[in-house]
């Protein structure tokens, strides 16, 4: 029933009616942008740009309001149920959200034998800031043992068993991810919270579900929600930390006093807008559907192809509903570059490398394919077909 909703959606991505021999499956390294988006930097630069903060002229004061109002849209987005007790402050992406996270709040909430636990397996941009928060306070004479976020391969999923037994006295901060950015898995952020108990700030990386489900900062209850607004279809560039000031010191980010990136705010604010205005929640049943179309694809060529992070899931049919709008696997003969080159030969633009993922060192052999509202089911059955002929 979602057919005619997607049909009037996907009509907006220019860039998609604009080549329809080719397909675009790499929404998870950055999102195509809907006509509204485009219309909203091009206004904003046709008719009030100006620097924030400065002046007192019209368009000067018109784009400090737009900051601030964009600030208030992101909390609105979120669900933030305290907008006045949380903060919102805009970055260039996820990897400049986490290392201002790390920088300029981490250090002050630590002491001497304190621990914290972060992922090892996720994105790299969710790890080397935490690891070099702990040089830094070394440096200082604060010693922080990082403890590993356990992991379970077979779902793709944290270790709620394992993470209680990680889980100490002087655990002060968990860094987390909501959507696995190579397994498509939803980690269970609800699990973390319970087993670390109520007082431990929580930092989310965002960056694979914002503008793919709804997410809600009271549910799981975290502390940090950092995202790319480049992948939520904003321009690249725009980048969110949303701070709440419960737990642990004010975050009070340092670096960029400077000038923000006005028209990356004013697109992100049209990519908001749009997004609520299309339904988090049917996108996320499109792109989900869609991914399952891929896994069951995938799942009936298992001699060929190796889906990763689901290997058991998929043999048991259990889970594969809770991967999220992105696949990676790899082929058992043909190398992941290789298969990039084929699968773009046929019109299909993936990704094939190391995934940036933390952990796992150079091993450029997988092929991502990630998702978002324009894809159609058409695309997903031509993939099939062509990855069928590959076997
Ligand atoms: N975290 C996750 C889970 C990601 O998928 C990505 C982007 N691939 C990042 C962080 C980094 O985002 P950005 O490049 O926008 O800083």
């Amino acid at each position: 029933e979602l057919r005619p909703w997607h049909r009037a959606l996907r009509a907006q991505f220019p860039i998609v009616v604009g080549h329809p021999d080719l397909v675009y499956l790499d929404s998870a390294a950055t999102g195509q942008k809907p006509q509204a988006v485009l219309d909203a930097a091009h206004h904003y630069l046709t008719t009030s740009n100006a620097n924030a903060g400065r002046g007192s002229y019209p368009w000067a004061n018109s784009t400090t309001a737009l900051v601030e109002e964009a600030r208030e849209r992101v909390k609105r987005f979120l669900g933030d149920p305290e907008p006045d007790r949380s903060s919102v402050h805009f970055t260039s992406g996820t990897t400049e959200g986490l290392r201002t996270v790390a920088r300029d709040w981490l250090p002050a909430l630590l002491t001497d034998g304190d621990e914290i636990v972060v992922p090892y397996q996720d994105h790299q941009a969710n790890l080397s800031p935490w690891l070099e928060a702990r040089e830094l306070l070394a440096r200082q004479g604060v010693g922080i043992r990082v403890r590993e976020l356990p992991y379970q391969e077979a779902s793709g999923d944290y270790d709620p068993v394992e993470l209680a037994r990680v889980v100490g006295p002087r655990t002060r901060f968990v860094a987390a991810t909501h959507v696995h950015h190579v397994y498509g898995a939803d980690m269970n952020v609800h699990r973390v919270r319970q087993v670390v108990g109520p007082e431990v700030p929580i930092c989310l990386d965002a960056a694979q579900s914002v503008g793919h489900l709804p997410v809600a900062v009271g549910d799981p209850d975290v502390d940090f929600v950092v995202f790319s607004g480049h992948k939520a279809l904003a321009l690249p560039g725009t980048g969110v930390v949303w701070a709440r000031q419960r737990r642990g010191p004010e975050f009070r980010p340092g670096g960029w006093r400077g000038t923000p990136n006005t028209v990356g705010i004013a697109s992100l604010v049209a990519a908001l807008d749009w997004l609520d205005a299309a339904g988090t929640d049917r996108i996320e049943r499109w792109t989900v559907a869609l991914t399952s179309l891929l896994t069951d694809g995938l799942s009936g060529m298992a001699d060929t192809y190796e889906v990763l992070g689901c290997r058991t899931s998929l043999a048991a049919g259990s889970q594969v509903q809770r991967r999220r709008s992105l696949v990676t696997f790899r082929h058992r003969a043909i190398d992941a570059h290789d298969l990039g080159f084929i699968l773009f030969s046929h019109g299909f633009m993936v990704r094939s490398d190391g995934h940036c993922q933390a952990g796992r060192g150079k091993r450029d052999d997988s092929v991502r394919v990630s998702l978002h509202v324009h894809n159609a089911p058409e695309e997903m059955e031509r993939l099939l077909s062509t990855l069928a002929s590959l076997q």
